[in-house]
This record gives structure tokens, C-alpha cells and sequence, in this order.
């Protein structure tokens, strides 16, 4: 059963007085279970997708298009024109979210403990008591091995580890079908990194969870996904099964990414894409990642590529990819 269905999504940010694209018809759909990871470099427009999904952009920023939730009681909510009265019901309730700054995303103000508290009370409507032992309950969920201590600590006083499994407590403290984990790991160290995987690994297991993973690290993709979604300043580059892009990566962007996540992996130096990715503000004509591709031919200056299809489960946007080359 489809979860979530996101139709031609684009994003507009106005705040300098210009239009500028940020998302440009994303489309893709997540069933109930599956992982989702999407991939791209730092200013693909991976966390204004996560937001669009919540219906949190900044101000001066406008969607167009769709994004469909399926609640779990089988209700449809179209996020982008929901009254913020809906949206608060479906966050934290049915989304979870852990962004990447974990201590920035906690209330500083408020000991660890009654944080998750309050969830557990607004969200499954527990007495106060309840809600209390559960966020206890809920802290050893996430590994950490001293909740009493952490319940009363404030977040300034986590290591950032621990505070990004705290996040995790609070994003899954609502029982959310849905979990979007926003680069969560990324400023953890490599242990760290790989504990918090296991752990988002064995709870989505354990609750039955969706989950979207956001992430730079190829290599996390390919373990924990079962479909990838490429984003490259703002586009889909490529989206699909995760086997099928692992096997035979369409988009020169793609292949390039993997080539860089299997150099990394032998510990070999990797063969840097070269340049930097493409300004929002001020876009390349045509395919975005013609300064950068390898095999950019005169069309590609001019025009932008369509999606095509090329399995069932596998697109690529790409004029010349690679199976045809
Ligand atoms: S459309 Fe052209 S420039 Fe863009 S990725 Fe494909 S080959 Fe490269």
C-alpha cells in the first residue's frame, strides 16, 4: 500500500525577490515497510524535500504539485493544501523526524525526559505518570544505557551521540508509520555512525516503520535501502530499486557517486566529480549537470532531459544513460 505519493513537487524560494527552484518535479511513492534513501550532495535540495514532506518549508517558500499522506486510519491528506491544524495532527503522530543537528533540534530549555514526555501525553493521550515511565522506557529503546540520567539531563550536557538517539526517541514517541531521518548520522563518529544505523535498522524493524533516509553516504544507501532516489541541484537524476541502480547506474551522476562509495569502501583514493554542483540561483541551461558530465553532448547545453523510464521500478533523467550509451 502506497504511504506516501509525491507528485510533480516543486519548490519556489522568493525571499530575495527572485524565483528561485529548489525542487523541480519530484515524483516518487513510498509503501508501507519500504526504506527510501535519497542521495546527493551537500545543495541537491535533499532537506527541503524532508520538509516539503511535513509541510515545513520556510517562509517565502510555495510547493506546487502533490504530496500525498495515507494516514493510518486510511485517510488521504494532500500536504501541500492542509490547514496547519491537520499538519499538527500528522506530525509527530504519523511523520517522525530526526534532522541532522540533533541538539539544535531539541528544546534546550527542557530536560531531555519531559520533552519526550509531553509527546507521549499530547500524542497518545497517556496520564502524565504513564507517559513518563514510557519516555524512560523509551530512552533504553534507543540504547541509552543510563535513562535516569538522561530523563533529567538537559540537551547541552548530551555527548552528540546520545543526543541524537534522544532526537530518535522524540521522533518515534508518537508510534509515527513514517520516519524521516534527515543525514542523522553525519556528524557522528564512524562507530557511532554504524551503532545508530543498526539502531534505526532493528526499530524500524520492530515498529513496522517507513523510512526515508537522507544521506551523502553512498554506501549507507545501498545497505539500507530498498529504493534510491538521486537528487542533483534540485531534479531527479535517478530513482529506482536499489539493486537495479546498484547494478547498472544509468545517470553519469549516479555511477559517478557509486564509483566514489566503492573507492571509499577498498580505501582506494576516489576520482572526484569534478567542480562544484550547480547554484540554485543561477542554474546551467539544459541538463544541470552538463559543466560536470563526462558525457555532455551539444543537446544537453540546451535542453533539459525528460524522465525516462527504463524497468517498471527504474528512471533515470538523462538524454543519453548509460544502457544506451
Ligand atoms: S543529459 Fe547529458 S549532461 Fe545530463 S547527465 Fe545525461 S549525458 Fe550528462
Amino acid at each position: 500500500m502506497s504511504l506516501l505519493t509525491v507528485e510533480n513537487l516543486s519548490v519556489i524560494n522568493s525571499s530575495s525577490g527572485r524565483s528561485i527552484s529548489i525542487l523541480k518535479n519530484i515524483s516518487f511513492s513510498l509503501n508501507s515497510g519500504e526504506t527510501l534513501a535519497v542521495i546527493g550532495e551537500t545543495g541537491s535540495g535533499k532537506s527541503m524535500l524532508c520538509r516539503s514532506i511535513i509541510g515545513l518549508l520556510p517562509p517565502c517558500f510555495s510547493c506546487s504539485g502533490n504530496i500525498c499522506y495515507t494516514s493510518s486510519d486510511n485517510t488521504k491528506t494532500s500536504i501541500i493544501s492542509a490547514e496547519e491544524s491537520d499538519l499538527l495532527n500528522i506530525r509527530g503522530k504519523e511523520i517522525g523526524v530526526v534532522f541532522q543537528e540533533a541538539v539544535a533540534s531539541l528544546n534546550p530549555v527542557i530536560r531531555c525526559g519531559k520533552q519526550i514526555t509531553d509527546v507521549l501525553y499530547v500524542k497518545s493521550k497517556i496520564d502524565k505518570n504513564k507517559a513518563a515511565k514510557q519516555a524512560r522506557k523509551l530512552l533504553e529503546t534507543v540504547g541509552l544505557s543510563e535513562p535516569e540520567r538522561i530523563f533529567h539531563a538537559y540537551p547541552h550536557q548530551l555527548s552528540g551521540g546520545m543526543a541524537q538517539r534522544v532526537a530518535l526517541a522524540l521522533a518515534i514517541a508518537g508510534e509515527p508509520q513514517l520516519l524521516i531521518a534527515d543525514e542523522p548520522s553525519s556528524s557522528l563518529d564512524s562507530i557511532s555512525k554504524k551503532y545508530y544505523l543498526n539502531l534505526l535498522n532493528r526499530l524500524k524493524q520492530e515498529n513496522n516503520l517507513t523510512l526515508i533516509l537522507v544521506t551523502h553516504d553512498v554506501d549507507e544507501a545501498l545497505s539500507f535501502a530498498d529504493n534510491i532516489l538521486v537528487l542533483y541541484a534540485g531534479n531527479i537524476s535517478e530513482y529506482g530499486k536499489t539493486g537495479e541502480i546498484q547494478k547498472a547506474p544509468a545517470h553519469p551522476y549516479t555511477k559517478a557517486l557509486l564509483n566514489i562509495a566503492h573507492a571509499l569502501k577498498e580505501n582506494d583514493l576516489p576520482t572526484p566529480i569534478p567542480g562544484e554542483i550547480s547554484s540554485l540561483t543561477n542554474p546551467p541551461s539544459g541538463c544541470r549537470f552538463h559543466p560536470r558530465c563526462p558525457k555532455a553532448q551539444d543537446i544537453c547545453r540546451l535542453k533539459e532531459p525528460s524522465s525516462i523510464d527504463i524497468s517498471d521500478y527504474h528512471s533515470v533523467r538523462c538524454f543519453f544513460p548509460a544502457d544506451t550509451m
